[in-house]
């Protein structure tokens, strides 16, 4: 956990190992390969909060790494470890997080020193409001300048106050909702954005298994999910919705680590009664026929199929990367992995599908929310009628012509057209499987032998692109 400054170093020195190594293999000149690992700008700020009568200070952070594309686009976390490297680390992460992606933005992130879990509602309203205030002042919030989003710690009902917040200080401006994103979908929210990160893990892990020449090296069998065994690291949002929809579609999860402790049950768990367990008892531990891990972190080193860490950075580091026996880590969260870890894991055999990939469903969703509140429309809203009609002459017509009726059901299915939900959906699925092979491609036309390294390579050529474009003005 990245609870000392020392842990932020660590996690942006190993991003930028990362990069290093990625950017060994491109063409681009290095004056360019420089300035697209740099931070473009950091502003920190303390701003007081009246809490119970008394002043309370609070720092804030908002990295933007890149400003190839704009907006730049990026989460704001709410924890007592945020700290200048981890958020730099971060945001240096979703600069590559869209370009693998596809979405048109750069990369950002923010922070707010604050435990989530011991503070008020009101608190939390308060500290959020003046945060989102202090970065509008400088105009670093923005439907076309820098769009937040949750993160660690924060989630819808932080965005709400944020666009709240935006829209009372810059009152009557069209595109104002466009200035956060993950927002509750009856404030400007879009369907599909709460699940969509984990969604994506799924769709990307089902990819992964239904490409055997990449598993050759784990000897895991079949290429479906059916009976993948699975453990995850966190039961946030990501966890929770990677495992869920895993299981949905046969995986067995028979582990969940989470801070106070884990569960392991080889026969199984069920994600959503364990889930409903943790918020009931406070704790995940005691749950059903499972075993109790008092130190979740050894339920990592667990045999499984897959592992997904969905928690925190630096989980899985020199000293333990030795005794993981999954088949395949899938990165849930940002900056799992060290890059000492990821050696070893390498050596190993195992196959690690990166962060800037695997939980890429995020911010993808995002750049759909965010073109729904430039158009302030909802998806589907004008063509869905319309392509119903089309869809009953087509079917009325296949009836007609072959002299059979279709069931009520068969027809409804034929017909319906596509509202919000399939939309988001569909283009979250179509951009996780064309990303993933993408990267395969890159692997096989560079002979790289890592996901990472290859979908890396695959951002900074597309950045490079950008800049190159732009030119560099004096
Ligand atoms: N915080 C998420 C991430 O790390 C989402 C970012 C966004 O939607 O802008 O990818």
């Amino acid at each position: 956990m990245a609870n000392t400054q020392n842990e932020g170093k660590k996690f942006l020195d190993s991003v930028h190992q990362f990069f290093d190594h990625a950017a060994s293999f491109s063409r681009l000149d290095p004056g360019i390969l420089a300035q697209i690992k740099t931070c473009n700008s950091v502003y920190k700020v303390s701003f007081p909060v009246e809490i119970d009568g008394k002043i309370e200070v609070f720092e804030g952070i908002r990295v933007q790494h890149s400003h190839h594309k704009l907006p730049s686009k990026g989460g704001i976390r709410f924890s007592m470890q945020v700290d200048e490297d981890e958020v730099k680390a971060l945001a240096t992460l979703m600069t590559f997080k869209c370009a693998v992606v596809d979405v048109p933005f750069g990369g950002a992130k923010g922070g707010v020193k604050i435990n989530p879990r011991t503070s008020s509602v009101k608190t939390l309203e308060k500290v959020t409001r003046r945060y989102a205030a202090e970065l509008i002042k400088k105009n670093l919030i923005g439907p076309g300048m820098d769009v937040p989003a949750p993160d660690y710690g924060t989630g819808s009902r932080e965005m709400a106050w944020i666009a709240d917040t935006y829209q009372a200080l810059k009152y009557g401006e069209t595109n104002g909702l466009g200035c956060v994103t993950g927002k509750p979908v009856g404030q400007g929210g879009i369907r599909g954005r709460a699940e969509a990160t984990g969604l994506g893990v799924y769709y990307g892990i089902r990819e992964a298994l239904a490409d055997t020449d990449m598993l050759k090296s784990t000897g895991i069998n079949g290429n479906t999910m059916e009976g993948k065994r699975i453990i995850v690291q966190g039961l946030g949002n990501v966890g929770y919705n990677a495992a869920h929809f895993c299981q949905q579609d046969g995986a067995i999860i028979i582990g969940i680590a989470e801070r106070e402790g884990g569960i392991y049950n080889s026969n199984g768990i069920d994600v959503a009664e364990a889930f409903k367990h943790r918020t009931e008892t406070g704790s995940i531990l005691n749950f059903g026929n499972a075993k109790n891990f008092e130190n979740s972190a050894a339920l990592l080193e667990e045999e499984c199929d897959i592992l997904i860490p969905a928690a925190l950075e630096n989980q899985i580091h020199a000293d333990n990367a030795g005794r993981i026996k999954a088949k395949i880590v899938a990165e849930g969260a940002n900056g799992p992995v060290t890059r000492d870890a990821e050696k070893v894991m390498l050596q190993n055999g195992i196959i690690i599908i990166p962060d800037l990939y695997i939980n890429a469903g995020g911010v993808t969703v995002s750049y759909f929310e965010w073109l729904k509140n430039l158009s302030n429309v909802r998806f589907g809203r004008m063509g869905k009628r319309a392509e119903e009609a089309s869809h009953r002459r087509l079917v009325n017509a296949i009836e007609s012509s072959s002299g059979k009726s279709l069931t009520a059901t068969e027809r409804s299915l034929l017909i319906q057209g596509a509202d919000e939900i399939s939309l988001v959906r569909s283009g979250l699925e179509d951009t996780m499987i064309n990303a993933y092979h993408e990267i395969r491609g890159v692997m096989i036309k560079k002979n790289i032998e890592d996901m990472r390294t290859a979908a890396f390579l695959s951002a900074i050529e597309k950045i490079g692109v950008s800049y190159e474009a732009l030119g560099i003005f004096p």
